[in-house]
């Protein structure tokens, strides 16, 4: 038995992730989405789609009572939750077998049982699986815990039993600050999951975190797809995710792995899961504790895919179907290494950031992954994760990878919003990183987590991002024409780097070349490439390549695997000399967007007539036609942004009537 539709309770990457899953399967693919994600990637995939709230996940994805009238009225066979939302809540999952309707994940007794962190020790403790001193918290009050965090020994982490995501954690080092962190975590954890119980574990210096795969079915058989490490994290959230983990010898790998297979049979546990595990450096070699177990998919699961060379979700779906797994652990033979790297919309001070991705550029190539939510045009909206794809890279082993990894960062090409990806280039770029020397602090113990000394922006850059506004192509009439650049007379382009204003003088050369000053030195600029981001060029007679996108008040210059964010500042960054009207057509005088086209091509207009109105600096203006004429070229449509000094529209007087 196969489904015939599933509904997929979540959105962005990992919605995509699953409705292309079902796409391969011949499954129908259900989408829900709430008023913020009403264009959203995955709601323009899925074969079906259904509005379920207004923006707050509490009102749309997390709204069960919603969620459920929708999984009846489109006769989904199954659900599939991702990951983060409602994947952990066992009531969500008993309400939708309730309906009729198959949950895609464990069974509702086996996720209560894991989904606290303290029954998931005892649980280990159990199976015979190592757990992490410390104290379960049960009815103690805070002179209690105070007493045990003493017996323990600092430093102490207070940790919510019902956590997730690195929430409700706060690591304590000495008795004085014991009491205020209790009192924060339990404060997190019941605005964040509606539950404050906490209790206490060993604080494990510099561990790293080691993660093992499982996946069970209906009819007894578990198999573990080994492990993942991913200890580079940032306030206990994971950045970068590899298989396997530099750190483990076969013994210690098949020690790890045989005590997740153990927790999970203990766990009565169905569907994927995974096992976390802190290892820990000792005298004798490295020790491991349980730490807890997720019953989901996992954010990292692609990279589990790649060595293994296993379709999680496919696997998912055939065990939530009730069929017996199709592979036994002796056909499970990773291969190779590969890692994953979480790109984040944020700010450099790491806080989420949303608005429009004007560009979109991930890497391509052999070895190369990327799962993504969102397209170039698509707004990211403020009230979710703000996770905006995963980049995941294999190769036959780990220099390999990292090299891969290395090289397909450097060709990321976002613009519009800014991301973590300085932060994920400095990572792979370490030299620790290529050791595989990575524990929970790496980003501290070699300061990445600041944003390190803006080095000062090349003129290279400066003239590359000048000539890509100037030779920008025509979007509307033919796709394939991609020059030449309309700049009429001279301009100057403004940008602000690090405080400080650029000006370059643009001209056109002679021989139909860029003339471009800067600083007082003239650099002659031929694009000869400037279709989509990429642009190629020489200056002064040399090749030189860069990405560059033209975003709404700033250009990206993506160079040598370095990205410099130039603003554009107002007043306009363009000055056409020529701007205005002249002989050949109307042209903008800065650069902006064209809010309405009232005109076609080949269109008789009066003198007088309004023909197009730009939006530049937040302003409207009207461009009229200066005579009588015929409309002979209209470069770009609606919603296109032009450059400054660009020309809109050309007209081209009629022939004359004569006497009749
Ligand atoms: P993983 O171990 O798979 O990396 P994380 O703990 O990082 O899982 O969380 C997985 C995803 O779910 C992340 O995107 C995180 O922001 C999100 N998430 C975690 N907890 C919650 C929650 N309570 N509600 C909504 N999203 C959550
Ligand atoms: P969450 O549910 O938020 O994922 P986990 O218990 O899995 O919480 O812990 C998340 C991360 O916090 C771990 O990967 C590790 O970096 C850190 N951590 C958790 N417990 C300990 C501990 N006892 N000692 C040291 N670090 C810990
Ligand atoms: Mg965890």
């Amino acid at each position: 038995m196969t489904f015939r539709k599933v509904l997929i309770a979540n959105r962005g990457e990992i919605a995509v992730r699953l409705i292309r899953a079902c796409r391969e399967l011949g499954i129908r693919s259900v989408a829900v989405f709430s008023e913020a994600d009403a264009n959203a990637m995955h709601r323009r995939l899925a074969d079906e789609a259904y509005p379920i709230g207004p923006a707050p996940a509490s009102e749309s994805y997390l709204n069960v009572e919603r969620l459920i009238e929708v999984v009846k009225k489109c006769g989904a066979e199954a659900v599939h939750p991702g990951y983060g939302f409602l994947s952990e809540s066992a009531a969500f999952a008993r309400a939708v077998g309730e309906t009729g309707a198959v949950w895609v994940g464990p069974p509702p007794e086996a996720m209560d049982l894991v989904g606290d962190k303290v029954r998931a020790k005892e649980l280990a403790r159990r199976a015979d699986v190592p757990t992490v001193p410390g104290f379960d918290g049960e009815g103690a009050d805070e002179s209690r815990l105070a007493e045990e965090a003493a017996r323990i020994g600092y430093p102490v982490l207070v940790k919510a039993n019902a956590g997730g995501g690195g929430r409700g954690m706060r690591a304590v080092a000495r008795p004085e600050g014991f009491a205020e962190a209790v009192r924060g975590a339990k404060r997190e954890a019941e605005a964040a999951f509606g539950d404050g119980a906490v209790f206490l574990e060993k604080l494990i210096e510099d561990p790293r975190h080691v993660e093992v795969q499982v996946m069970a079915d209906a009819h007894g058989n578990v198999v573990h797809l080994g492990e993942r490490e991913c200890s580079i994290q940032r306030r206990h959230q994971k950045v970068v995710e590899e298989a396997p983990s530099p750190a483990l010898d076969p013994q210690l790998r098949e020690e790890i792995c045989a005590a997740a297979v153990r927790l999970t049979r203990h766990a009565g546990y169905r569907n994927a899961g995974t096992v976390e595990f802190l290892l820990e450096k000792g005298e004798a070699g490295a020790n491991f504790f349980f730490l807890e177990m997720n019953a989901r998919l996992q954010v990292e699961h692609p990279v589990t895919e790649l060595v293994t060379g296993l379709d999680l979700v496919h696997l998912q779906l055939a065990v939530a179907a009730g069929e017996p797994l199709p592979i036994r652990q002796s056909d499970v033979a990773p291969r190779g290494s590969a890692i994953e790297v979480r790109l984040y919309a944020e700010d450099e001070s790491g806080l989420p950031s949303g608005g429009a991705l004007l560009a979109f550029a991930p890497p391509e190539g052999p070895g190369v992954r990327n799962d993504v939510g969102f397209e170039a045009g698509d707004t990211v909206p403020l009230d979710y994760d703000a996770m905006l794809a995963k980049l995941i890279v294999a190769a036959p082993d780990r220099p390999a990878a990292v090299r891969r990894l290395r090289s397909s960062l450097a060709d990321y090409g976002v613009a519009g919003l800014p991301t973590n990806l300085s932060l994920l280039r400095r990572i792979a770029d370490h030299p620790a990183f290529l050791e595989g020397d990575t524990t929970t602090g790496f980003l501290k113990t070699h300061a990445l987590s600041e944003p390190p000394a803006r080095r000062p922006v090349p003129p290279d850059a400066l003239l590359l991002a000048a000539a890509a506004e100037l030779s920008r192509p025509r979007p509307t009439t033919d796709p394939f024409d991609t020059g030449p650049w309309r700049l009429l007379g001279s301009a100057r382009l403004r940008y602000k780097t690090g405080g400080e204003t650029r000006e370059i003088e643009a001209e056109r050369a002679r021989d139909g070349g860029l003339a471009l000053s800067l600083d007082d030195t003239t650099s002659l600029v031929e694009v000869a490439h400037g279709g989509g981001p990429l642009i190629r060029a020489t200056i002064d007679g040399a090749a030189i390549s860069a990405r560059v996108f033209v975003g709404r008040g700033s250009t990206d210059v993506l160079l040598d695997g370095e990205a410099f964010r130039l603003e554009r500042p107002s007043p306009p960054s363009v000055e056409g000399t020529a701007s205005g009207t002249s002989a050949a057509g109307l042209i903008s005088p800065m650069p902006g967007t064209v809010a309405r086209v009232l005109v076609s091509l080949g269109d008789e207009v009066e003198e007088g007539q309004l023909l197009l109105v730009l939006e530049a600096m937040k302003m409207e203006q009207p461009f009229t036609a200066p005579h009588a004429g015929r409309v002979e070229s209209l470069p770009f449509g609606e919603g296109a942004m032009v450059p400054g000094g660009a020309v809109l529209v050309e007209l081209e007087e009629p022939p004359g009537e004569g006497p009749r």
